[in-house]
């Protein structure tokens, strides 16, 4: 378990938590797991913030936390994930690099082959061995969203310590092998989205977040405690291959797809059908019209539901059921590392 990750079982060294936020990570080189001990004798509670490299927001959080020095009833447990993509190039540029796989996407897989993946098996197993009451994975978005929560598990303690950061839910059921799945049977495993990344409200709404959550008592387990909407039936729609995307201006010789460049302003509002995503790049000749699908759509069975939620019309991209776009992103990096977006309906609440 030696050279995976890095970690610290007494908290962070002094002259550490005085760091710069790039100057901290340069240190640590690696993923890295700090264990605060607690002065009370509650479960565990699990923080994670940067598994993907890009997302500065988590880490300022969980940052600011620390250096208050506070001590909790609980054992507080740090994860700091793909620490090599946040300091490439001039910091917070990349989700994963070109030789990684995405670090949110190889946990609790069965063939660990890669440093990544020796890295999550072994922070994985030290934090099953913590046996932590709730995890809170922090991440950004790459498109503007309101601050919501994702869920995988629809039990009373998850939902009450999701809506302690926002009443906004997001049921994800993927199988994704995110870190929140790994531990969604162990212990209340949620992942917070704080909106784009380097904006003082992400900040500011990730720290009042993590505050709560280190400041409540343990999460009830027998009853739902607050209101909240809840989201879900998700379907992932990605750009099929060979496809040139480009956000914003006129499809072209060097844009088969041109979604609008603000998009994202959709996120989390329900739109009829026929609503207009953006445009396709005609054909010069007659056997390219219609043009194709640009894009793929499937369901968390993985089955292709592009035809069920998606047309085209003249050069018209449009939706052809009622749905809720989700993590709509404006970025072609994350469009073809991720998704482009998730559809969603909305689900009847819990409690
Ligand atoms: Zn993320």
């Amino acid at each position: 378990m030696a050279d995976t990750h890095r970690y610290f079982p007494d908290g962070l060294p002094e002259q550490l938590l005085r760091a710069g936020d790039l100057e901290l990570l340069r240190a640590l080189e690696r993923p890295t797991l700090i264990r605060v001990p607690g002065s009370g004798t509650q479960a565990p509670r699990v923080i994670s913030a940067l598994l993907h490299g890009d997302e500065v927001t988590g880490l300022q959080a969980v940052l600011r936390i620390l250096r208050r020095r506070r001590a909790y009833p609980f054992d507080l447990y740090v994860l700091l994930g793909n620490v090599p993509a946040a300091l490439a190039g001039d910091g917070f540029a990349h989700r994963y690099l070109d030789d990684q796989e995405d670090f949110n996407r190889v946990w609790d897989v069965e063939q660990v082959d890669t440093p990544l993946r020796a890295a999550a098996a072994d922070i994985l197993a030290r934090l099953r061995a913590a046996r932590p009451e709730a995890l809170v994975d922090v991440h950004n978005n790459t498109g503007d969203n309101p601050f919501y929560a994702i869920i995988t598990r629809r039990r009373p303690e998850v939902v009450n310590l999701a809506t302690l950061c926002t009443t906004t839910l997001l049921s994800w059921d993927f199988g994704a092998h995110t870190l929140m799945e790994a531990l969604e049977d162990e212990c209340a495993a949620i992942a917070v989205e704080c909106g784009l990344p380097g904006r003082p409200e992400s900040l500011a709404f990730a720290v009042d977040a993590l505050r709560r959550y280190l400041g409540e008592p343990p999460l009830a387990t027998d009853r739902v405690a607050r209101d909240h909407d809840l989201l879900g039936n998700l379907r992932k729609v990605v750009v099929a291959e060979d496809v040139r995307l480009r956000f914003g201006g006129q499809p072209g010789p060097d844009a088969d797809l041109v979604l609008d460049a603000d998009a994202d302003v959709h996120n989390f509002v329900e739109l009829p059908a026929g609503h207009r995503l953006g445009r396709v790049r005609l054909g010069t000749s007659a056997s390219e019209h219609p043009p194709a699908m640009p894009l793929r759509a499937t369901d968390t069975s993985g089955a292709d539901v592009t035809d069920e939620v998606l047309s085209i019309e003249g050069d018209a991209l449009i939706t052809r059921v009622t749905a809720t776009p989700v993590m709509m992103t404006r970025t072609v990096e994350a469009a073809r590392k991720d998704c482009v977006f998730y559809l969603a309906d909305e689900l009847a609440h819990l409690g």
